[in-house]
């Protein structure tokens, strides 16, 4: 199949392949829309089953970095890399560096971050080929920046309180049983403001070193990872694996809300209209762990301090709020709302663009 026919194509504006010999860098980057700005999204390094498996995960990622930058209300498109990883090799700073370099070719239409497999000393070695790269290390001089993860964290707290407001009628936590799958960079920060905010946890790992600290330090209940989302509780936050939402899940969910960071929860978008008929309050995955990008943008774009960051991340309680309500009033799944305000934002972009170079020509 062609990209042009891939379902995932879905009207990119630019698909790029790269291959360096010398470092072995084979590369996809995938450029959804500068619309809204220059086109933001993680790079992952991941080794795939196949180049077209490589091309449907780009440009998947690419699109829901669209949709996360436009319904977070960035001025950044969505665009998203895979470098394709070789199991016979490595991966050195040359590989990165490399990396940086055909970043850097695309003139600032694509900015790069760390996704899975990519770390911020890999992201250092990108920019010292390219300045169109964040989630640096974070500087002394309160300015955004370093590892996304806790501000993550806390926009899931935000969306957490909205969620529990919308579907409980409280106005906080305390005393809530709450489910964290995952208690990885933003799994484990979440606990903490849980914790702090007087929830009760229950929680699971793939690690059972984590999950005995978690136990210690914040009298967490413990499951297995083949319990953890079907536990009896108010709250349960995904923060480990996409597609848990799924037709086999879903009828033994024990929860009244779905409200956690990990990306594509859903399986399909039937999903979303399952959960909506077992009445059980789903925020959209994208909507709610925006705090991880909207840090990075602001680093990118030197547009906000720390203080301001924090602030347009507490901003996702209201987002949701307002995504909950009308989701309501139209008796329709959130994750269809959310989509529809993210299209609306980046045809209304592209039209306005659109009128300008015609008026410049
Ligand atoms: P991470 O790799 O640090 O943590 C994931 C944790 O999940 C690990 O501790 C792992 O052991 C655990 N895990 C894996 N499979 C599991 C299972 N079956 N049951 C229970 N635990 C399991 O990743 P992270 O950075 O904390 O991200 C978590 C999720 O949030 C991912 O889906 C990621 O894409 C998404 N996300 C992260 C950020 C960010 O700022 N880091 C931003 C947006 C979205």
């Amino acid at each position: 199949m062609s990209v042009f026919d891939s379902p995932a194509f879905d009207a990119h504006e630019g698909v790029h392949c790269f291959h360096d010999a010398e470092s072995g860098l084979r590369a996809i980057i995938a450029v959804h829309s500068t619309a809204l700005g220059p086109a933001a999204g993680g790079c992952r390094l991941w080794s795939y089953a196949s180049a077209d498996a490589a091309m449907t995960d780009a440009l998947r990622l690419s699109r829901g970095m669209s949709y996360k930058n436009a319904v977070a209300g960035l001025p950044l498109g969505g665009g998203k890399a895979v470098i394709l990883r070789d199991p016979q090799r490595v991966p050195t700073p040359a590989l990165f560096e490399a990396f940086g370099r055909v970043v850097d070719q695309l003139g600032g239409r694509y900015v790069t971050a760390e996704d899975v497999g990519v770390s911020v000393a890999d992201m250092e070695a990108v920019a010292r080929r390219t300045r169109h790269v964040c989630g640096l290390s974070q500087r002394d001089d309160g300015s955004a920046g370093g590892d996304p993860s806790p501000k993550t964290a806390y926009g899931v707290f935000c969306g957490i309180r909205a969620a529990v407001r919308a579907q409980l009628g409280r106005d906080d936590v305390a005393g809530l049983r709450i489910a964290v799958q995952g208690l990885g960079h933003v799994g484990w920060h979440l606990c903490e403001l849980l914790h702090a905010a007087g929830a009760r946890l229950v929680v699971a790992d793939l690690n059972a070193q984590t999950v005995e600290r978690a136990r210690a330090q914040f009298g967490a209940e413990t499951l297995g990872v083949d319990r953890i989302l079907f536990a009896p509780v108010d709250v349960l936050a995904p923060c480990a694996l996409g597609a848990i939402l799924n037709a086999e899940s879903i009828p033994q969910l024990q929860t009244r809300i779905v409200a956690g960071a990990a990306n594509n929860q859903l399986a399909t978008d039937a999903d979303g209209e399952r959960l909506r008929e077992r009445g059980i309050l789903y925020a959209p995955d994208y909507v709610i762990n925006a705090g991880g990008i909207i840090n990075a943008g602001a680093e990118y774009l030197q547009s906000m301090d720390e203080a301001a960051v924090m602030a347009k991340v507490a901003g996702i309680e209201q987002s949701l709020l307002d995504i909950f309500d009308r989701a309501n009033e139209l008796g329709v799944p959130t994750h269809r709302i959310a989509d529809e305000l993210a299209r609306r934002r980046i045809e209304e972009a592209a039209r306005m663009h659109r009128s300008t170079m015609r008026a410049a020509a």
